[in-house]
């Protein structure tokens, strides 16, 4: 799988409340196939956001879900949770992203939570020369499926037409950031080539303009934590106590603690 990781990288270790970016896309079925086999989580959200393909997802709780071109999971894994992320598919594109969000210590060992909704559960919002698919958040009134209380994440799919400029108010309170993933736009007199990341300054209002063949982007914002991050691969904790009482609990086969809960379509 061809796998583009923006945020999470050492050049850009921490952007509060979020943890990686990894934006996949193939139509080479050898580096897809094989998927993601059951592996654990605790601590964090996964947002996933379907553009191409047939994902399903599974989980240890018996929890099972498609994911399809247009479609978006939030999982809160939150005390834990241990799934599969698998192709349903052998031919053609898979292409999307995953975002992790972090929790604050007091989500952390809370019980998991999923939110899913298809293609057509997702509302769109246009103005002049912009299709916006609002995922999480809010654009001119219309509002997101996804709900995510702990950080108020916003999360649009914007398609700008040639030339069309878009503008928004972003509040001084989030971290905002987008990804340029088909065309090209000018953000505050920077080019952003195809696959840019360009996080945003606050306070003001977020200017962008497509380039001359249009401009597909993700702008997506959250309300920093402010507490301690540390990681280790699929754990990310407070302290590094908490790291590895989840390894512990993980070898025990304890690391699912609480039944998880469904919303959406
Ligand atoms: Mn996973």
């Amino acid at each position: 799988m061809t796998v583009r990781r923006s945020l999470g990288t050492p050049a850009l270790r921490n952007l509060d409340p979020f943890l990686m970016l990894d934006h996949f896309s193939s139509d080479n079925p050898d580096e897809y196939i094989a998927g993601f086999p059951d592996h654990p989580h605790r601590g964090f959200i996964t947002f996933t956001y379907m553009l191409d393909g047939h994902m399903e997802h599974r989980d240890s709780m018996g929890n099972r879900g498609d994911l399809k071109a247009g479609g978006v999971q939030w999982m809160k894994a939150a005390s834990g949770v241990i799934h599969s992320e698998m192709p349903q598919q052998t031919n053609g594109l898979m292409r999307g992203f995953q975002l992790w969000i972090n929790l604050p210590a007091r989500e952390k060992m809370s019980a998991p939570a999923y939110q899913e909704f298809s293609a057509a559960a997702i509302p769109e919002g246009v103005s002049d020369g912009a299709r916006v698919r609002v995922l999480a958040g809010e654009f001119n009134a219309t509002r997101g499926v996804i709900d995510d209380p702990a950080t108020d994440v916003h999360y649009l799919d914007v398609a700008l037409e040639a030339d069309a400029h878009f503008s928004l108010p972003l509040g001084d309170t989030h971290t905002a950031f987008i990804y340029v993933f088909e065309g090209s736009a000018r953000l505050a007199g920077e080019n952003l080539a195809t696959h840019a990341l360009a996080v945003l300054g606050s306070g003001d209002t977020v200017a962008i303009q497509a380039g001359a063949v249009g401009a597909r982007l993700i702008l997506v914002a959250g309300r920093p934590i402010g507490e301690p991050v540390v990681q280790h691969g699929p754990f990310v904790m407070n302290t590094r106590t908490e790291i590895e009482q989840a390894f512990a609990d993980y070898q025990a086969g304890h690391l699912v603690q609480a039944r998880a809960t469904m919303t959406g379509t």
